[in-house]
């Protein structure tokens, strides 16, 4: 049996010493981004494998009916585990500045913190290895694919909800106690740890409806007055961010940035749940 407590402040630790958790020299799109730090101590949220909430993703009008369950990426699994790595303030703040194009400390936070994403999922996945459980990676296996465009056979974002790390917001991305701006990973495995409590009902408990994130839109590709679950409009979104591409050509390091992220930063929901929201507490 793992020693749960010890598992996340080890894997904390993992990921505040990576060096891959700062930018690198030959990374940095300003010599001042040199060394800063992407991600601050990461949440921890724990599911059974056996979640019906999982079974729930098969619905079309959810993700897709090809959608695969925990026990198609690994059989005998018994639960999933969820890490959400809030963004280092100094990321958000930046990026807070100029509405019209992603700060450079965001593009960093993208890009290379994107790939210590991976390196963590991988920790962590290994870890879980060499305590004697079958593990696997989704985002990182190479099963994982595109059902269609914007929808995988594994997603970040709904395994985070019912993993009860927090609820969608609006904007689409998920809102927890340390905000919504951040990444997620995921692991399955045959260990069986500690279930997190679900500290809310809904889809959206942790979003106000406010409507900060659409009016920072650049592209008004969120509609506050349609229904919640479609008031994000993908392709926008997607447009403008794969336009930025063109911020920051032929950079030495031969890397593609680019992204956005106004709808996370200067919003009631950036550093944590917003005041008044339907749900407050998150439990452990
Ligand atoms: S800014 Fe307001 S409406 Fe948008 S996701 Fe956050 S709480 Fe919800
Ligand atoms: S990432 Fe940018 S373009 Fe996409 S919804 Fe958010 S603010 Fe709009």
């Amino acid at each position: 049996m793992i020693d749960f407590a010890q598992f996340k402040n080890q894997a904390a630790a993992f990921l505040h010493d990576n060096e891959h958790n700062h930018v690198q020299k030959e990374d940095a799109l300003r010599p001042d981004l040199i060394g800063m730090q992407i991600f601050m101590e990461p949440l921890f949220g724990v599911a059974s494998a056996d979640d019906p909430l999982f079974s729930k993703l098969l619905q079309p009008e959810v993700i897709d009916p090809n959608y695969w369950l925990p026990q198609q990426w690994l059989d005998g699994a018994k639960t999933v585990l969820a890490c959400f790595l809030p963004f280092n303030p100094q990321i958000k703040e930046a990026n807070a500045v100029d509405f019209s194009a992603p700060a450079d400390e965001w593009l960093q936070g993208r890009i290379e913190g994107q790939e210590m994403v991976a390196i963590f999922g991988s920790y962590l996945r290994d870890q879980l290895i060499a305590a004697g459980y079958e593990t696997v990676l989704p985002c990182t296996d190479s099963r994982f694919k595109m059902l269609e465009p914007f929808k995988s056979n594994w997603s970040e974002r709904h395994t985070a909800y019912i993993c009860g790390l927090g609820t969608f917001g609006m904007s689409k991305g998920l809102i927890t106690e340390k905000g919504i701006a951040g990444r997620i990973c995921s692991v399955i495995t045959t260990a069986e740890l500690p279930v997190t409590q679900r500290p809310y009902s809904g889809l959206y408990d942790y979003c106000t409806r406010c409507g900060k994130c659409a009016q920072n839109c650049p592209v008004g590709a969120i509609d506050v007055n349609a229904d919640i679950n479609a008031a994000k409009k993908h392709q926008p979104c997607d447009h403008f961010v794969t336009s930025t591409r063109a911020l920051k050509p032929n950079q030495p390091n031969h890397k593609a940035y680019f992204g956005c992220g106004k709808c996370q930063v200067a919003v009631p929901c950036a550093n944590g749940i917003p005041q008044g929201a339907k749900a407050q507490r998150n439990v452990r």
